[in-house]
């Protein structure tokens, strides 16, 4: 008799680590259970699990990572580097078995093993390394890239503390520290022999080589050494395995020799312990914060390690430095990484040796500029005092990009001396400061807005000058979000229903929902996509019950606003009306309302007084309302805390309605808006950012449009605005303002909300007062469509039809032909 065992029965016919049949996860969960966890099943923990099996997947991505890498050496690929300060990716598990197509054998595998998939996924931290929109969207275009099979690293900071964890007490926001790697990353791979030095402080000083050329020397205060940190993104059901490359600060040394010798040990370890400093933690603003030396110093250092590893890269392919341009594109996500005009200067004249005119037309021929915002307090300048501390070698630089392009400037323009201080790198106002947006403007090949709207004002407003110097350099491209993390990821569901009625080819060719419009008026169909609808609903009411303990009625109309809190997107224009629905509650008991569960979400910049007011306000009526009597269940206000990738998952799908009612002219694009339309909701919004697309796309039919463009929201200004005047003939917004200064929200505390409701009565700068009467106006129609289940649920699959301009794929087509010039590479494995 044979007594061997079967090897074949027992490793399966698939190969260990690739292999994507149920039984060859099921095997290789198990062992990594215990070659990499060192845990065995009986005594494993849930986490214990998750890493088994995060691991698993991550292996299936790392032949394909291999092949990708090989590929794009071989074939002299160009490739596209997205610098980004941020990446928002969300957790990774869920995505990665969508796009490796593996979900449902996955599923199978644990539950073979008596696990829940679902549960494990749960288990997942959010890596938080951003603050919101700006480094989501640099998120979903790494999924676009990827999927498109464009070859691209994307780069940035390896925060150790992401964004803060939001808690809510007594109303307030409370910030936790975001410890998102204490329980280890298994989706990152570290390259200490990937690592670069970066150097800072101290001085220049000049000499004359032996060739008699002038040459500049830094000798800086410190060095610090830049290692990769980097994530594997996959594409979906492509083989395309890309980078996301993150940078981690590390000492030099981790021992300064001399220091230890003289028996100064805390001096040798102090400087190891500022070196990591630098990529400790995201600053948590959505806007520049002023002045702050170790933001300048964390951009400067992502900058400079990314270029040089593009440098090295180029080395690599045996491609001299002229080439840069033609294997390299760098896209700079808004200002942050903009100092990259600088410091490619740098490397190419003080390390090779690059005469300036030649190493000006490679750098502006590899750099293009998004940026991200009109609002002047959110323009990146820094102090020349700061600058000239922190990198004395690149203010020489850009001294002298600045004299060089003013000259430029005087010969298009002879005497316009104005426009020459305004197109200065230097802004010599007052104490003169570094303008960043200039810099980046200067230093870039192209430059676009992120949505029609935003890229017009652009060129009417902050970079005029710019734009009628080079109109040929000013683009758009409107942003766009994946369907695979916020449809089929977050909305099963729907994507089922989706692939039934349509086939799957949506999930990336997002153009093909159109056709759905066919079966908005199929009363079949209808039912079915309302039931979809309504599971979505009960899920969040779920989560909000185990988050706040808030019950809410899943058959009430979702209207919900998750975004970051500032006063420009009127989170308080959105309070004011509840208030308003409260008093008409209480006047008239009886009166026939239409129930509403108003959904709030978002954090507020620790610093942002006014913001974190109006968390607290928004919970103050939450407290107030949801216990009245007198209301009867019919409005329920939740705030959601720690508003993340991770909720956003089932926050967006269970919206009825979408909230984007930013003051015109302020939100540069909003993509939040995008994830709401594909998922069905409809919007009440204004003219703003890309709701001015969503509108065109959706039909004016099926968009609750209300409030003042941006020209007229110029004009009130300019004007002289007296918000005051719109309390006076308005009784209802008159009352909501009372009520909320009496203390009524506050338990009594009369004080609490003063700032707030003084800073509307008297100054008001986002014009939420002169939008009041007709955003109210306008919530009247919604609730009068929301009574027509029929007609209603017609606009929603309308709006999900005809949202797919709002791909990250279309936008990602869009740079690709406009500004990167970079083609598809396929990967065979
Ligand atoms: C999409 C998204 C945002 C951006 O939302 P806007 O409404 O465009 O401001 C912010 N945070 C998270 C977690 C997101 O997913």
């Amino acid at each position: 008799m044979n007594d061997k065992p079967d090897l074949n029965s027992m490793i399966g016919a698939e190969p260990a680590r690739s292999g994507l049949g149920v039984e060859a996860l099921k095997r290789d969960i198990v062992d990594n259970l215990i070659c990499l966890q060192a845990r065995y099943p009986e005594i494993a923990t849930p986490h214990d699990w998750y890493m088994a099996l995060a691991y698993t997947v991550r292996d299936r991505m790392m032949t394909r990572r291999v092949a990708t890498t090989h590929t794009y050496v071989a074939r002299d690929a160009k490739v596209a580097c997205y610098l980004s300060a941020e990446f928002l990716i969300g957790p990774q598990l869920g995505n990665n078995l969508i796009n490796l197509g593996i979900e449902s054998s996955t599923r199978a595998a644990l539950d073979a093993l008596g696990l829940d998939l679902d549960a494990l996924l749960a288990i997942e931290e959010e890596p938080g390394l951003g603050n919101g929109g700006l480094g989501r969207l640099a998120a979903c275009y790494l999924d676009s890239l990827s999927t498109l099979e464009i070859p691209a690293i994307g780069y940035g900071i390896r925060y150790e503390f992401g964004i803060f964890d939001q808690e809510i007490r007594e109303g307030w926001q409370v910030e936790v520290t975001d410890k998102w790697l204490q329980k280890g990353n298994p989706w990152e791979i570290q390259r200490p022999d990937v690592a670069f030095y970066v150097k800072l402080g101290g001085h220049t000083e000049s000499e004359t080589d032996v060739q008699g050329r002038y040459r500049v020397r830094w000798v800086p205060a410190y060095t610090v050494k830049g290692v990769a940190c980097d994530t594997p993104i996959t594409g979906y059901r492509v083989n395309t395995c890309n980078t996301l490359r993150l940078w981690k600060s590390e000492a030099v040394e981790s021992f300064d020799l001399q220091d230890f010798n003289a028996g100064d040990y805390y001096e040798a370890v102090h400087e190891k312990v500022q070196s990591e400093t630098l990529s400790k933690v995201l600053y948590p603003n959505d806007e520049p914060e002023a002045g702050k030396r170790l933001r300048l110093a964390q951009q400067y250092f992502f900058v400079s390690c990314s270029l040089q590893d593009m440098l090295r890269l180029l080395a690599l392919k045996g491609e001299p430095i002229a080439r840069l341009p033609d294997m390299f594109t760098a896209q700079m996500n808004d200002t942050h990484p903009s100092i990259a005009v600088a410091e490619l200067m740098r490397l190419l004249i003080d390390e090779r040796q690059v005469p300036w005119d030649a190493a000006w037309d490679i750098t502006r021929r590899t750099l293009a500029y998004t940026n991200h915002t009109l609002l002047p307090e959110a323009l990146e300048t820094w102090g020349l005092p700061l600058f000239q501390s922190l990198l004395p070698r690149l203010l020489d630089i850009i001294y002298e990009i600045n004299s060089r392009f003013l000259d430029e400037v005087r010969r298009r323009f002879p005497g316009d001396d104005a426009r020459l201080a305004r197109m200065s790198l230097i802004d010599e106002h007052g104490a003169r400061r570094v303008r960043m947006a200039n810099l980046a403007t200067i230093g870039s090949h192209a430059v676009n807005g992120v949505a029609a709207l935003h890229s017009k004002l652009l060129e009417e407003t902050v970079l005029r000058d710019f734009a009628q110097m080079w109109p040929e350099r000013f683009h758009n491209v409107t942003n766009g979000v994946t369907p695979r993390r916020f449809l089929m990821l977050g909305n099963p569901g729907l994507a089922a229903l989706l692939d039934e009625t349509l086939g799957d080819a949506w999930r990336t060719d997002l153009g093909k929902l159109r056709a759905l419009d066919q079966y908005a008026d199929d009363v079949a169909f209808q039912d079915r996509w309302r039931g979809v609808k309504q599971d979505n609903k009960q899920t969040l009411a779920a989560q909000i019950r185990n988050a706040t303990g808030i019950i809410v009625d899943s058959s009430a109309l979702f209207d919900i606003q998750v975004k970051r809190i500032h006063e420009y997107k009127r989170q308080h224009l959105n309070a004011l009306y509840i208030v308003t629905l409260y008093q008409r509650l209480r006047r008239d008991p009886e009166l026939a309302l239409t129930p509403r569960c108003f959904v709030f979400g978002g954090k507020a910049a620790p610093g942002y007084a006014m913001a974190k007011l109006i968390i607290r306000l928004i919970n103050g009526i939450a407290e107030v309302v949801n216990d009245d009597p007198v209301v009867k269940g019919r409005l329920k206000v939740v705030f959601f805390p720690d508003f993340n990738v991770k909720n956003a998952h089932f926050i967006y799908p269970a919206a009825d309605l979408s909230e984007q009612i930013s003051t015109a002219g302020k939100e540069a694009s909003g993509t939040g808006n995008m994830k709401f339309m594909m998922n069905g909701a409809l919007t009440i919004g204004t003219l703003d950012g890309a709701n001015v697309e969503i509108r065109e796309e959706a039909g004016d039919d099926n968009f609750f449009l209300f409030g003042l463009s941006a020209d007229e929201v110029e004009r009130v200004k300019g004007d002289g605005y007296r918000p005051a005047s719109f309390v006076d003939g308005n009784q209802e917004l008159h009352e909501a303002l009372e009520m909320i200064g009496s203390g009524h929200f506050s338990r009594g505390d009369r004080d609490v909300f003063r700032p707030l409701v003084e800073n509307l009565l008297h100054a008001d700068p986002f014009l939420v007062l002169a939008d009041y009467a007709e955003y109210v106006a306008r919530q009247h129609d919604v609730s009068a469509a929301w009574q027509d289940p029929r007609r209603w649920t017609r606009m929603s699959i309308l709006n999900t039809a005809y949202s797919g301009k709002f791909s990250s794929d279309r936008a990602i087509r869009e740079y690709c032909e406009q500004i990167w010039k970079i083609a598809p590479v396929k990967i065979a494995l």
